[in-house]
């Protein structure tokens, strides 16, 4: 028999719990992600990272003797249809939390049920499922630390390997298939549409210097992360210049990396030589699923406060504006603007940063800001963007909703040097440490402008 695995943001054939149950429930397994141009739209830098890791599964899947076949279109509508071409009995694909996800997951499940094909959603995207912890009052946990030690209190589990596959044989009985044109490796088997011709589409105005998408590129990165940059993470995480953070968050974000995996090998280095970095590295794997587990629970997250707060927020365009394009005249937090647009990522410390400057300084409602984060970050999703900006704004789960950043006192401390200024903001790159983070004190800077806003 014959089993179809979908493919979402879970882009890997190691440790994918979805990709394992599939192989294992049926003869041959047909591979497929299905493009929609939804959620291709939101971001160009996600699409192109996209393309990439898309390329890399195809080849993974083919070297276990599978195949990656692409549709273009309702991931839920495709999906039953690609089932019914190949004679899937089971569709098997990873559960989410977004709430556009659920609706997509409520869609298939209709399609699914009219067609009697099982369908089977797995663990993946975190390390605990959303839900699988739960407070002794109340449906979720609201607060990090008893979250966080109830996470740390689980075993961890060994990663599951890559299953070995055969591809589908083509239905020679259904007439639809029969009239597809063989796929784009010249092997016959279910249609696959160009991806490279419709992504192409949503890729334009992507940033120049984007890291490469794919679990190759990603398992790479993380036996580098594990073996050189964990030790030094504890005391290096919040140097601006240093950029001694893993860089694995896209790689999260797409599935090409296990976020178990990684946990597994992390835990066990917590009693090794890298033990301290470890130790913190670990506690962020549970910030991550804390926010999946808050945004299960709340999914208006995206654009409702999670804790109402009475904030007289302003509307003001051209503020925001100079914000975006990394123009506001406070250079700590036009670097991270401009590292932002540049890169498709930017420091956590420059995240905190330059959202703290826009909601607490410009007093500009947060959902701007996240729509922003949203349209440029390669790691951007719902549950981290959501949760973390209503945390900065005072609207999530800080325990201290009033606390404000003072963005030179944060430059002095996490840029004393002026060098992540100077990487990312040329204008001021003369300057003396001394006046880096206040340029405006020795006089204007040619083609820099002067503060938006008196910092007090
Ligand atoms: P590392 O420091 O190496 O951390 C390892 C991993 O832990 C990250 O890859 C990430 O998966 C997780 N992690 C680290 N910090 C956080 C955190 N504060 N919250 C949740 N998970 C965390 N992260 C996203 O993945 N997607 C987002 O859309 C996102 N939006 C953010 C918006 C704002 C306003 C802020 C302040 C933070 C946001 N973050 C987001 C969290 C954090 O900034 C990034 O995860 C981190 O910078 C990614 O770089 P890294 O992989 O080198 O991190």
């Amino acid at each position: 028999d014959t089993a179809l695995m979908l493919f979402t943001r879970d882009l890997r054939t190691h440790d994918n719990p979805a990709l394992a149950a599939a192989a294992s429930a049926a003869d041959r397994v047909v591979c497929a992600f299905v493009l929609d141009d939804t959620l291709l739209a939101l971001s160009p830098n996600r699409a192109r990272f996209l393309l990439g890791a898309l390329t890399d599964l195809r080849g993974r899947l083919e070297s276990l003797g599978g195949g990656l076949v692409l549709r273009h279109g309702d991931p839920a509508a495709e999906a039953v249809k690609l089932a019914r071409e190949t004679g899937a009995t089971g569709v098997f694909f990873s559960e989410d939390v977004s709430s556009y996800a659920s609706r997509r997951r409520a869609r298939l499940q209709e399609a699914c049920r009219k067609e009697r094909i099982e369908l089977s959603g797995h663990e993946g995207l975190t390390v605990v499922p959303p839900g699988a912890l739960r407070p002794a009052s109340g449906d979720h946990y609201r607060i990090f630390s008893p979250y966080g030690r109830a996470w740390l209190g689980q075993a961890r589990r060994d990663p599951l390997p890559p299953p070995k596959l055969r591809p589908p044989n083509q239905r020679a009985s259904d007439s639809r298939a029969a009239k597809q044109p063989p796929s784009s490796s010249g092997k016959s088997g279910p249609h696959s549409v160009n991806a490279e011709r419709v992504i192409g589409r949503f890729t334009r105005g992507a940033s120049p210097d984007l890291p490469k998408g794919g679990e190759t590129e990603g398992r790479a990165r993380m036996r580098d992360w594990l073996a050189g940059g964990l030790s030094g993470y504890a005391d290096g995480r919040d140097d601006l210049a240093g950029d001694s953070t893993s860089r694995l968050s896209a790689y999260l974000r797409f599935g090409c990396v296990s976020p178990s995996e990684l946990a597994t090998a992390v835990t066990r280095e917590t009693h090794g030589r890298s033990a301290e970095g470890a130790e913190a590295y670990i506690r962020q794997l549970a910030w991550r699923d804390f926010h999946y587990q808050l945004a299960a629970a709340f999914p208006e997250l995206g654009w409702k406060d999670y804790r109402p707060r009475n904030t007289s927020w302003v509307e003001d365009r051209d503020a925001l504006d100079a914000w975006r394009e990394g123009r506001t005249g406070v250079p700590i937090v036009d670097a991270g603007m401009r590292q932002l647009r540049a890169e498709g990522w930017m420091h956590n410390r420059a995240r905190l940063i330059t959202a703290s400057f826009l909601t607490r300084n410009l007093r500009v409602h947060w959902r701007h800001g996240l729509a922003h984060f949203a349209g440029l970050l390669v790691d951007g999703d719902l549950p981290n963007n959501a949760a973390n900006w209503q945390r900065v704004a005072g609207t999530g789960n800080d325990t201290r909703p009033n606390q404000v950043m003072n963005p030179l006192r944060q430059a002095e401390r996490f840029d004393a040097r002026g060098e992540y200024v100077r990487r990312y903001v040329p204008e001021l790159a003369d300057l003396d440490t001394r006046d880096i983070h206040t340029p405006w004190e020795t006089g204007p800077v040619p083609g820099y402008p002067p503060p938006i806003v008196e910092l007090a």
